[in-house]
């Protein structure tokens, strides 16, 4: 003998062989359980009729219970079930006690798994094929996350189907309704996607960019293009302190729910310090890169790097100087920046591969045509990047090699750089940054225009 049975009031009964007198409270659980075991022999008649009036109870309780459930008892639905109001225009149920109607929500994988949750709500087997086929008409092959909603109505012991919505992220879908010749129709809902711009301020903690940047709000996903907007203009590692504000602006495609669709896209980001403060959009003109700009359409980043080099520390300028190495005065055409071995030299600009190869003096040298007709040259690396090859498109911050000391004209760990601009050596440390890349002209900054103002009347809406 377990432990429960010694709980059951009935086994106690039928142990001693006496009529049971139950205690009130248990009835209905002695009911309840006998009314699943025909053998009960010896219980007298008059239990018996108790017993069956409690088992009458228990199945009409069950089944208001089982209605709004899974029929089966089957693995828990996604979402809670809801019980929905009446239908327009249906009739208030009959007065029998039994609750009518129910309403099941569930999110599917595809509009192909509507099949094995119609079976699943217990619809008789005519009745599902039916609404499959039907719904399958308008669905056909639509693919992506489902959401389904059941209307089901118990009638005469069965239940039926009266009404399904099925829709999927973009907020198109079908609805199946139960027409009064018991027929399905079926009516198309078309997609509802919209756009909106979403702005978010913060403030800089004493802890990250990145904190602060996620604590405002800023999808996180954002937030590598927003640092990308200020390589320029800021150093976010030594020039930005607690307190400084930042503000972004992006946008995102919802569907008729609210929910977002797809990537979202940055428009604008500023940032404010004691020393200086920038305000940037972020477009893209038909045929070209994405690019920041000014709120002129003025190009105010991505157009040259001064420093293709990170954490660099300059060893020497650009200018006549008397050589190290060869020991006689020349132009030194470059800017040397001094970095350990291995550090990731990058693309200073957009442009095209057009040289990497091994030099006597210079040692490894990668050179790039940039679109504006500028060319950079990277010496002395240890690596160039696998696969690099002339004609490869770059794009700035590319690492298109790693840094050392190779050639015959070095004295250590370095990067030379030149600029060269109609192949005349230039310093660059001396060029204008936002000279790179010209401004938005024509029917490109027209439309730049556009999504300027429409990022500022969001920004102002939040601002209120
Ligand atoms: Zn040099």
């Amino acid at each position: 003998m377990s432990d429960r049975d010694s709980f059951d009031p009935l086994s106690w009964s039928k142990r001693d062989g006496s009529s049971p007198v139950l205690p009130e409270m248990w009835k209905n659980v002695a009911g309840r359980q006998e009314a699943g075991e025909p053998e009960a022999g010896g219980l007298p008649r008059v239990w018996w009729l108790l017993a069956g009036c409690i088992a009458l109870v228990a199945i009409l309780g069950s089944l208001w219970f089982w209605l709004p459930r899974s029929p089966q008892n089957s693995a828990p639905l996604p979402e809670q079930v809801q019980i929905a109001p009446l239908p327009d225009g249906a009739t208030a149920p009959p007065q029998t006690g039994l609750p009518i109607y129910s309403s099941r929500r569930v999110r599917l994988a595809g509009p192909k798994d509507l099949l094995g949750y119609l079976r699943e709500a217990g619809l008789p087997a005519d009745e599902i094929a039916e609404a499959n086929k039907v719904a399958m008409s308008v669905l056909g092959n639509a693919k992506g996350e489902t959401s389904a909603v059941l209307n089901l109505v118990a009638a005469g012991g069965t239940v039926r189907l009266e009404r399904l919505e099925a829709s999927l992220p973009d907020g198109s879908g079908a609805i199946l309704a139960r027409g009064d010749d018991g027929a399905f129709s079926v009516s198309r809902v078309a997609a509802e996607l919209s756009k909106r711009i979403k702005v978010v301020r913060g403030e800089l903690d004493s802890d990250s960019f990145y904190s602060s940047a996620v604590s405002a709000g800023v999808i996180d996903s954002l937030i590598p293009e927003f640092v990308n907007a200020f390589g320029f203009d800021f150093n976010l590692a030594a020039e930005v302190a607690p307190g400084d504000t930042f503000e972004v602006a992006y946008e995102q495609t919802v569907n008729a729910a609210g929910q977002p669709q797809g990537e979202p896209q940055l428009l604008f980001a500023s940032l404010v310090t004691a020393a200086k403060s920038r305000s940037l959009y972020r477009f893209k003109p038909v045929d070209q890169d994405t690019g920041w700009f000014d709120g002129n359409g003025g190009s105010t980043v991505r157009s040259f790097m001064r420093t293709p080099v990170d954490g660099a520390r300059i060893t020497s300028k650009f200018g006549m100087r008397f050589h190290p190495v060869l020991h006689y005065t020349r132009l030194h055409a470059g800017v040397d920046f001094g970095v350990p071995v291995g550090t990731p030299v990058y693309a200073a600009a957009d442009g095209m591969v057009i040289g990497s190869t091994p030099t006597s003096c210079g040692g490894n040298m990668a050179v790039l045509q940039h679109d504006n007709g500028w060319v950079t040259r990277y010496f002395h690396l240890s690596h160039f990047a696998p696969g690099l090859h002339n004609g490869q498109r770059v794009t700035q911050g590319y690492t298109i090699g790693l840094s050392g000391t190779t050639g015959t004209c070095t004295t250590g760990p370095h990067l030379h750089y030149e600029v060269r601009i109609d192949g005349e050596p230039v310093d660059p440390l001396g060029i204008q940054t936002d000279s790179g890349r010209k401004g938005l002209e024509g029917a490109a900054r027209a439309a730049f225009i556009q999504q300027r103002d429409r990022v500022d009347v969001a920004r102002a809406r939040n601002a209120e």
